[in-house]
C-alpha cells in the first residue's frame, strides 16, 4: 500500500513541492510559501485482560495489516484525551466498555501507510458489554498472554511486553 502523501498546501490549495529547508527536505507551498511540516499521528490502544489475565485482541478487517491481530485502538481525535480515545476505540471495535486503570507505555512507530504513529497504550478494566466484532474487526477473541498471534504492529509488542512487566506476569 502507497504512503499517502499530501499534494497540494491545506491552507491555500497550491501545489507542494520539495524543498530542502532547515536542513531536511519539507514539502512547501509553490503558492504561499507555507511549509507543510509532517508530524506523527498520535494513537491510542486499550490492553484489556479478562479474569483469566487473557489479552483481548482484534482480527483487522482494514488496511493496514488486514487480516493480522492487534490491539484495540485507533488515532486519537480533537478535543479527546488520549484515554477517551483509548476507551473509544474500545467500544466502536469490541463492544466493550470499559474504564483506564493505568497507563502501559508510549512507542513510537514508522509507519509505511502514516508515516510515523505515536502509540499510547493503557491498561482497561472492561466494565460491560459483550466482546463482539465492531468497525474495522472481524473478530474480537481473548488470548492467553503466552500464546498470543503475531500482533500486526511493533508498537502493540512492545506494549503487551511492557504489561507484561509491569504486572508481573
Ligand atoms: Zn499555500
Amino acid at each position: 500500500m502507497p504512503k499517502k502523501e499530501a499534494k497540494f498546501c491545506p491552507w491555500c490549495g497550491g501545489l507542494l513541492e520539495k524543498k530542502f529547508i532547515q536542513g531536511k527536505e519539507r514539502l512547501v507551498c509553490t503558492l504561499c510559501s507555507e511549509i507543510y511540516y509532517k508530524n506523527p499521528l498520535p494513537a491510542a490502544t486499550a490492553l484489556v485482560l479478562n479474569q483469566d489475565n487473557q489479552l483481548l485482541l482484534g482480527l483487522r478487517a482494514i488496511e493496514p495489516a488486514r487480516g493480522m491481530w492487534c490491539l484495540p485502538g485507533g488515532f486519537i481525535e480533537m478535543g479527546e484525551t488520549m484515554e477517551q480515545a483509548a476507551l473509544r476505540e474500545l467500544k466502536e471495535e469490541t463492544c466493550i466498555e470499559g474504564k483506564v486503570m493505568s497507563f502501559v507505555g508510549c512507542f513510537y512507530q514508522e509507519s509505511r501507510f502514516y508515516g510515523g504513529v505515536i502509540i499510547f497504550g493503557y491498561r482497561i478494566e472492561p466494565v460491560c458489554g459483550e466482546p463482539k466484532a465492531g468497525d474495522d474487526v472481524e473478530e474480537v477473541f481473548f488470548y492467553s498472554l503466552d500464546d498470543l498471534p503475531v500482533l500486526a504492529f511493533e508498537a502493540h509488542r512492545k506494549l503487551v511486553e511492557k504489561l507484561k512487566k509491569q504486572l508481573n506476569l
